[in-house]
């Protein structure tokens, strides 16, 4: 089980001079996702964004108190494959050096933006095992627009430089990895849906990699202009989200990815 921690503001508005303009929901909503974890007995992996880190150091000792994982999700969530190798390595080293002056350990993974590690920016993992990561989990084998390597491996795996790489998990078909482990495809998608899904994997002897933002349970988010295709995306069934992640979270049994990948 794996959470992105960032304020519902981050991935809409890239530019940071504009984020002390918007409503901070961020503390509300990750308390909310706390008490699901802790009413199924949840453990989870949370990739916490520096720059929420930086405002909110108090929310990251909560999460670190309630026995989660501390990861990193770089600092200011800009897509690694418009920023230059040096910038992209300035940017996950500061968001390293802002989990550890709070937590007092070194976050041993690392989750991309946007899953915005893609064949352009392969590169990326060099800089993780450079940096000290024990695991990436930012590649999600599947086609969108955005971001995706429709062929790249599913299960997790070692690289030739010792990094792990933890795939987004896909339900194989015969023309594609199927996305559902997370996200606006588990908002989107019916529950029976996901649940097909979990078990087909579980009976082919893989573990899920899920993920999910604080924010798509938070119904009460401010509503902004956007074009069409992302305001479907963001702000698609955000009431029901949070019974769905509970019911998920009783039905089966998650860890941290450092857990899972037996680190
Ligand atoms: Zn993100």
């Amino acid at each position: 089980m794996s959470i992105d921690v960032e304020d519902w503001y981050h991935c809409l508005s890239p530019d940071p001079a504009t984020w002390p303009s918007f409503e901070h929901r961020i503390v509300e909503s990750t308390r909310r996702v706390l008490e699901i974890f802790a009413r199924t007995s949840t453990r989870a992996t949370f990739f916490i964004l520096g720059a929420v880190a930086e405002r909110e150091p108090g929310l990251v000792e909560e999460i670190q108190k309630a026995g989660h994982e501390i990861a990193s999700h770089g600092t200011e969530h800009r897509f690694v494959y418009r920023q230059t190798p040096e910038e992209f390595e300035r940017d996950v080293r500061r968001s390293v050096e802002t989990l550890r002056a709070i937590t007092g350990e070194t976050p041993r993974g690392y989750r991309a933006p946007y899953f915005s590690i893609t064949l352009q920016s392969l590169w990326a993992l060099d800089t993780l095992r450079n940096l000290g990561f024990a695991y990436d989990s930012s590649i999600h084998p599947v086609h969108n627009h955005r971001y995706g390597i429709p062929g790249a491996a599913r299960l997790p795996h070692a690289l030739p430089s010792g990094l792990i790489e933890a795939p987004i998990s896909t339900l194989p078909l015969r023309l594609l990895n199927l996305p559902f482990a997370g996200g606006v495809y588990f908002r989107a998608f019916p529950m029976f849906l996901i649940r097909r899904c979990f078990r087909r994997l579980e009976a082919r002897g893989e573990r899920v990699v899920f993920y999910f933002h604080p924010w798509e349970i938070d119904e009460g988010q401010p509503r902004i202009p956007l074009p069409w295709s992302l305001r479907l995306r963001h702000y698609h069934a955000l009431g029901p989200a949070g019974p769905k992640l509970e019911a998920l979270c009783r039905e089966f049994r998650f860890g941290t990815l450092s857990e899972v990948l037996n680190l």
